[in-house]
């Protein structure tokens, strides 16, 4: 169906990372769009259909590096139409979804089951990310060639980290060949030893054990000498620590190709939000202290972390209603993430143009994804958040297949009201654009 042509008006329209309208963001401004594309900005636009968006943000369709859509393998807790479904009604455009699947995505053959179901039954565009290792068992490099021709941007072995340094090396001098960004979940299983949350203070107290920061950031200094080593592309996924946030800021001084995000999560919580063993704050890497939080927020404004990519990992009850540490990790993050964000501007921690900038150009730059821009001639893929409409996050308004959020119960304010791809409606709270 072609949307004919539509004329948002009045908004206030964030461009993208390094554009100077950005800044001048304050002044409405009307976006036309036709045959799926942008084809002006400015004021006084006229169009067939035109939707009144005054006071709320006009950004580029969020994308998102890192989520988990479950599918092939593990429908019960999402599949590719409810992880997409939820993705659009968050804003997001763009989806790329780890390996971990069932069977991994380490393969060809997998590669293409994930972007054919996308384009079958997906809501926003779909970018699978390949595994580093067979299995992800960490001994024996993917044929990441053969996954890069079906589609991959980028290869991971999310969920657990990889343990050989050789063959990481190997790893990035591989990838760097395809020119793939290489996402490393950082994390140091010796030293982390199974901890089920951060150690310090409040899992002394509470009698759980905790696994230390060092158990990231030592990972994170490893990679980065075989990173200048190779000179090939590198992403921390999940930043959670004030000496990693410090480690990447030192590794771009001296020009090393690094890139790095952080979750919504991290940035709103701490461990402190675990003395309740509540399962759904069981997260991996774990939710750590304000110190950290604090860095990471310092991280963000100086640039040192590029990205907020929500680390979406759906579970069922079967995982998580059991003991704090025998839960899998990991909570949802499409839905929550614009509302949690919003809520870290209004309380003055979080810049709003960095923040969009790190949902949109940003994770297009780090995985070379393109889009990540609003112009005259981009591809109409774009998000209307209101900053200040009330969300009550409950369990019946949710489009995921599972539940596994501390937020479930609290009514925070912005969201996604509109949400566009190639000028197509793929969320529409408030029906603006009619069936
Ligand atoms: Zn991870």
């Amino acid at each position: 169906m072609d949307p004919g042509d539509l004329v948002l008006r009045g908004g206030r329209v964030f461009a993208g990372l390094g554009d100077p309208a950005a800044r001048s963001a304050d002044r409405a401004t009307d976006v036309r769009i036709a045959g799926g594309r942008i084809v002006e900005l400015g004021r006084g636009l006229a169009a067939r259909r035109v939707v009144d968006v005054r006071d709320l943000w006009i950004a580029p369709g969020l994308i998102d590096l890192h989520v988990h859509l479950r599918e092939p393998g593990q429908e019960y807790k999402e599949d590719i139409e409810s992880g997409t479904r939820a993705a659009a009604a968050g804003g997001f455009t763009t989806v790329c979804c780890m390996p971990n699947t069932r069977p991994v995505n380490d393969q060809r053959t997998v590669t293409e089951l994930i972007v054919r179901r996308s384009r079958e039954v997906g809501t926003v565009r779909v970018r699978p990310i390949g595994a580093i290792t067979q299995g992800l068992e960490g001994k024996l490099l993917s044929d990441i060639a053969d996954m890069k021709e079906a589609g991959i941007v980028a290869i991971s072995d999310d969920g657990r980290p990889v343990m050989s340094a050789g063959l990481l090396r190997r790893a990035l001098e591989y990838a760097r060949t395809f020119d793939l960004p290489v996402v490393q979940h950082a994390e140091d299983l010796e030293l982390a030893e199974q901890g089920a949350m951060n150690e310090g203070a409040v899992a002394t107290r509470i009698g759980i054990r905790g696994q230390p920061a060092c158990a990231e950031s030592a990972m994170v200094a490893r990679d980065l000498e075989i990173v200048e080593w190779t000179g090939a592309r590198y992403h921390v996924a999940h930043v959670s620590t004030a000496r990693t946030v410090a480690l990447v800021r030192d590794a771009k001084r001296r020009g090393l190709p690094v890139t790095c995000e952080v979750t919504p999560h991290h940035l709103a919580l701490t461990d402190e939000a675990c003395a309740h063993y509540d399962t759904s704050t069981k997260v991996m890497p774990p939710l750590r202290t304000a110190a950290d939080q604090a860095a990471l927020f310092e991280g963000l404004a100086d640039g040192t972390i590029d990205c907020i990519d929500t680390d979406h990992a759906p579970h069922s009850p079967v995982e998580k209603d059991v003991e704090f540490e025998c839960a899998a990790p990991g909570m949802l993050g499409l839905e929550t993430a614009v509302p949690i964000l919003f809520d870290l501007v209004r309380r003055g921690r979080l810049d709003e143009v960095r923040m969009l900038a790190a949902l949109t150009s940003a994770p297009a730059r780090a995985f070379g994804l393109g889009g990540g821009a609003l112009a005259a001639g981009a591809v109409a893929d774009l998000c209307v958040i209101d900053p200040e409409r009330p969300f009550a996050i409950d369990a019946d308004g949710l489009r995921s297949r599972s539940r596994n959020t501390p937020f479930l119960g609290r009514t925070l304010a912005g969201r996604a009201v509109l949400t566009l791809l190639e000028g197509r409606a793929v969320h529409d709270l408030d029906g603006k654009l009619g069936p």
